[in-house]
């Protein structure tokens, strides 16, 4: 059903996709962070906190190669 109560988002990077653009860590830094290294951008949580989620699906959404995955 989805409603609220232990339903955990998860995302994962697809990064041999990933350009390292930095969108999804501008649209939400508490899940996203560049690693400035590798030049790819890196899931910074296992579980994505509820009042984030809408941000991770923006950020699929906007990503340039469509390399995020948001896993229900
Ligand atoms: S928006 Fe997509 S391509 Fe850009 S850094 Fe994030 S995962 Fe990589």
């Amino acid at each position: 059903m989805g409603e609220e109560g232990g339903n955990s988002v998860k995302v994962r990077i697809d990064e041999d996709l990933c350009t390292g653009c930095g969108l999804c860590e501008d649209t939400c830094p508490e899940v996203f962070e560049l690693d400035l290294d590798e030049d790819v951008a890196k899931v910074i949580v296992d579980e994505v906190p509820e009042e984030y989620e809408q941000d991770c699906q923006d950020a699929a959404e906007s990503c340039p190669v469509g390399c995020i995955e948001v896993i229900d």
